[in-house]
C-alpha cells in the first residue's frame, strides 16, 4: 500500500468508519469517493479471555489476540495497524454508526457534547445499541482528538415518514410522553441502494419511487417516494415487520400476555424468544442462516422448507402493503446477504407480487451480479433490481460531506 494512493483531496477523503457493539467494534478505512476499503476488521469478544481483532487488507488477513482487552485496547491496536499501513495520518474524519437518533436527528451530524447528550437521551429506545455506540464515540474521540467525528443514524432516513405511517393506533399520550412511534432502521442501507440505483439509471433519487428490501440477518423493507422514506417495516424497535434470522417480525401483540400466562415466564423471556429464538431459526428449529436452510430443504428437511415459505410470503405481503405509500412504483430493490445472493428467494417473492406487475426474467435473476443495472425482470414487467448495499461507504460519504 502506498501513501500516495490514500492521500485525501477535498472531495476524496480517507475516512475511518466505526460501528461499535457492546462487545465488538467493526471498523473500515474508506476512500469516500471510490468506496475502496484500504483496511477493515472486527474486534470481538471484547473484555473476555479470547478477545481478538481480525484485520483485512487487500494483501493479507491477520488475527490478533488482545486477551481481556476492551474497546480502548482494541482501538489502540487498530490505530497502531493503521499507522503501520501509513493510513493514520491521512484520516481526515471518523464516521460512527449510531442505531437510534429518535426524532431529534433527521440526518447525519457533527458530534458535539450536545449531540452526545441527544444520543444518550435515545438510550431507552435502543438499550442494547446506543450505549455501545457511545462507548465507540468516547474512546475514539480520545484517541483521535485532532479530527472531526460524525454520527450517522440508522433511524434518520425514515424521519421523513408522515404521521399516518409512523403513529401506532394507541393512546396519543404514549407518543408524546414516551416516544412510542415507529422509527424504522437500516436507513443507511435503504438510502444507499436508492442512490446507487439512481446513479445506475442516470437519474436522481428525487425522481424515483421504489420499494427497497434489505434482507440480511435483520430484514426490513421501505417505501421510498421521490428519494424520501415514506414508510418502512421496522418500528419502535428493530423487531417489528419482516420475519428475520432470529427475530419474529410482526406477531399478535397479545402474544406477550398469552405466553407469560401459559408458560409462566417473564416479559423479558418472551422478548428474548421473539428476538433471539424466532424467525428462520425458530420456525426451522435448525438455523438462522438462509443458505443453511436452503441446503437442508434440498435434503428434504420439511421444516426448513416451511421457514423459507413463510419468509417469502410475509416479505411479499409486506412489500405489497408498503406499495400503498407510493404514488407510483418505479421498481423494487433487493439487497443484503439474502437479497443479493439468493436468486430463489427473489424468484419466490416476485412470483407472489404479480398483482404489482412483476415478472421475473429467470436467466437475469440467476445471473443478477453480472446483468446490466442488476435488472432481474422482463422488459414488460415492473422493474426489480439487485443492488449490493454498502453501509460503510454511505457513512464515509456522509462524513466526508459534513467535514468538507
Ligand atoms: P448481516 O445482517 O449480519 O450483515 P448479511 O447481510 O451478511 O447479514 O446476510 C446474511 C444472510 O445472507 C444469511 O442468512 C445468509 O445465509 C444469507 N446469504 C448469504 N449468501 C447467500 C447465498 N448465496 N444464498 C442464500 N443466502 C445467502
Amino acid at each position: 500500500m502506498t501513501t500516495s494512493s490514500t492521500q485525501s483531496t477535498s472531495s476524496d477523503q480517507t475516512i475511518l468508519v466505526i460501528n461499535c457493539g457492546s462487545s465488538s467494534l467493526k471498523f473500515a478505512v474508506i476512500n469516500s469517493q471510490s468506496g475502496e476499503q484500504y483496511i477493515s476488521g472486527l474486534a470481538e469478544r471484547l473484555e473476555s479471555d479470547d478477545a481478538q481483532i481480525s484485520i483485512k487488507t487487500a494483501e493479507q488477513k491477520d488475527i490478533i489476540s488482545i486477551k481481556n482487552g476492551g474497546h480502548s485496547e482494541a482501538l489502540d491496536e487498530i490505530l497502531a495497524r493503521l499507522d503501520q499501513h501509513q493510513l493514520l495520518d491521512n484520516i481526515s474524519a471518523v464516521g460512527h454508526r449510531v442505531v437510534h437518533g429518535g426524532e431529534k436527528f433527521t440526518s447525519s451530524t457533527l458530534i458535539t457534547d450536545e449531540v452526545i447528550q441527544g444520543i444518550k437521551d435515545c438510550n431507552a429506545l435502543a438499550p442494547l445499541h446506543n450505549p455501545a455506540n457511545l462507548i465507540g464515540i468516547e474512546v475514539s474521540q480520545q484517541k483521535l482528538d485532532n479530527v472531526p467525528h460524525i454520527a450517522v443514524f440508522d433511524t434518520a432516513f425514515h424521519q421523513s415518514m408522515p404521521a399516518h405511517a409512523y403513529l401506532y393506533p394507541v393512546p396519543y399520550d404514549l407518543y408524546t410522553q414516551y416516544g412510542v412511534r415507529r422509527y424504522g432502521f437500516h436507513g443507511t442501507s435503504h438510502r444507499y441502494v436508492t442512490q446507487a440505483l439512481a446513479d445506475q439509471l442516470n437519474t436522481s433519487p428525487d425522481e424515483l419511487c421504489v420499494l427497497t428490501a434489505h434482507l440480511g440477518n435483520g430484514c426490513s423493507a421501505a417505501a421510498i417516494a421521490n428519494g424520501q422514506s415514506v414508510d418502512t417495516t421496522m418500528g419502535l424497535t428493530p423487531l417489528e415487520g419482516l420475519m428475520m434470522g432470529t427475530r419474529s417480525g410482526d406477531v399478535d401483540p397479545s402474544l406477550h400476555h398469552f405466553l407469560c400466562q401459559q408458560m409462566n415466564i417473564t416479559i423479558d423471556e418472551v422478548n428474548n424468544i421473539l428476538n433471539k429464538k424466532s424467525g428462520l431459526l425458530g420456525l426451522s428449529g435448525l438455523s438462522n442462516d438462509m443458505r443453511t436452510l436452503m441446503e437442508a430443504r434440498d435434503q428434504d428437511n420439511k421444516q426448513a422448507e416451511l421457514a423459507i415459505e413463510v419468509f417469502c410470503y410475509r416479505l411479499a405481503k409486506q412489500l405489497a402493503g408498503l406499495a400503498t405509500a407510493l404514488p407510483r412504483l418505479d421498481g423494487l430493490i433487493f439487497t443484503g446477504g439474502i437479497g443479493e445472493n439468493a436468486a430463489e428467494i427473489r424468484s419466490k417473492v416476485l412470483s407472489k407480487l404479480k398483482l404489482l406487475g412483476f415478472e421475473e426474467d429467470s436467466q437475469a435473476n440467476a445471473n443478477a451480479r453480472t446483468v446490466a443495472k442488476g435488472l432481474i425482470t422482463t422488459a414488460t414487467s415492473t422493474p426489480a433490481y439487485v443492488v449490493a448495499t454498502d453501509e460503510e461507504w454511505m457513512i464515509a460519504k456522509d462524513t466526508a460531506e459534513l467535514t468538507n
